[in-house]
């Protein structure tokens, strides 16, 4: 069955500038996916809260037979020291109003709303930086129709669709390239910013640790 169609673009690219930030690198914990490299560059680094996975993967194994799904909230930021891009995804919203089934996953005009009044509601100053869904047994890809999705409701080039395949446990974040190109085959890892003194939280089988935290000199 073919998911219904939104009439609804909801949102227009925003003329908005990156606000001047930091790169959390200090308590930050690399997770590389076999495509990355220097021949693809996205336009964006993608950092993680550890509460936000926990959010988003608890969201995930909760239908493991449908594809659920929910947007991103976070920062758009640009490094002053390095004129590096990137976002900071600090809390994840579980769609609500969903039409979906084991191989589709349609937000409707509703879920969108839901999502608006929940950013302006709990996370004043905050953007929706994408938004994730999950693959049940499919692998992480993004489908023709996520694709469609993407470009009509998330269409700034720093948003970002992550895909999470709950029964492998895999995860990737797909990101445009500064062409504007999303693949949606090759999907990139991800920098995950630990909670002070723990341990990190990411368990996708698909990911490798890299480069752990850099403390400051
Ligand atoms: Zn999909």
């Amino acid at each position: 069955m073919q998911p219904d169609t939104p009439r609804i673009r909801w949102a227009a690219p925003e003329e908005v500038a990156p606000r001047s930030g930091e790169l959390p690198l200090s308590r930050a914990w690399r997770w590389s996916s076999p495509f990355d490299g220097p021949a693809l560059q996205p336009v964006t680094a993608v950092f993680m809260s550890a509460r936000a996975y926990v959010r988003c993967c608890a969201h995930a194994g909760s239908d493991l037979t449908n594809e659920v799904g929910g947007a991103l909230v976070g920062r758009w930021l640009l490094d002053a020291e390095t004129a590096q891009p990137f976002i900071v995804i600090e809390s994840a919203l579980p769609a609500r109003h969903t039409r979906h089934g084991s191989t589709f996953l349609t937000f409707t005009q509703d879920s969108l709303v839901a999502f608006h009044d929940d950013l302006d509601r709990r996370y004043p100053g905050r953007e929706l930086v994408g938004w994730f869904h999950t693959h049940p047994r499919m692998g992480v890809f993004l489908s023709g129709y996520d694709l469609w999705l993407h470009e009509n409701f998330f269409p700034n080039p720093w948003q970002v669709a992550l895909v999470i395949e709950p029964h492998t446990s895999q995860g990737g974040f797909f990101v445009k390239q500064a062409d504007g190109r999303l693949d949606p085959r090759r999907y990139f890892g991800f920098y995950e910013i630990l909670r002070v003194g723990r341990q990190s939280v990411v368990r996708w089988t698909n990911l490798r640790p890299e480069a752990a935290p850099q403390p400051k000199e």
